[in-house]
């Protein structure tokens, strides 16, 4: 497997006499594979279950745990993620929204552009009247290397539709009551 021959590579550069390592390679191919399982995954598939409601107030799921991989180092991300909706006649259950975060997490990721992608998935599986999504993450290229800032947390949020102006705040409260 390519995967597994480039990083017996890596090794073999890093640290070639070490008869530890023999099956690292096949072990990072493993990881890789759990890690980087959220590109072939159809979100419609995900949320194919929908239930009329007449709920027409924020639905949360709150401080969703994600583990996710910066595209720029490939080292890890690791954060909580709380996505909320006003539904407009439709629900899914909850763990579809953090499965929806998984699918997005598990991919090589900027914070930025995965915070945005959960949005625009729920807006386009659900067509609410607002979304929003807030991200706060730890990330090891900030603390782990450069400049070292361990536990700065990086926040990104999304807000769409109603959650962008009136129920903004009540999102926010919500997130920050924890
Ligand atoms: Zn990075």
């Amino acid at each position: 497997m390519e995967i597994e021959a480039n990083i017996r590579a890596i090794i073999e550069k890093i640290d070639p006499n070490n008869d530890g390592v023999e099956k690292t390679p096949e072990r990072v191919a493993r990881s890789y594979e759990e890690f980087f399982s959220g590109y072939n995954v159809d979100i419609y598939n995900i949320a194919n279950t929908f239930y009329d409601s007449e709920m027409k107030d924020l639905i949360m799921l709150e401080n969703i745990p994600f583990e996710s991989n910066c595209e720029h180092h490939l080292v890890p991300i690791i954060g909580t993620a709380s996505v909320g909706y006003i539904p407009n006649g439709k629900i899914i259950g909850a763990s579809k929204l953090a499965r929806i975060v998984d699918c997005f997490a598990h991919r090589l990721q900027l914070q930025e552009r995965m915070t945005i992608e959960i949005g625009k998935a729920l807006e386009a599986i659900l067509n609410p009247a607002g979304v929003g999504v807030y991200i706060k993450a730890e990330h090891f290229c900030i603390s782990h290397r450069g400049v070292k800032k361990h536990g700065s947390k990086f926040v990104t949020r999304y807000f769409s539709g109603a959650l962008k102006d009136s129920l903004r705040q009540e999102f926010l409260a919500t997130v920050m009551a924890g």
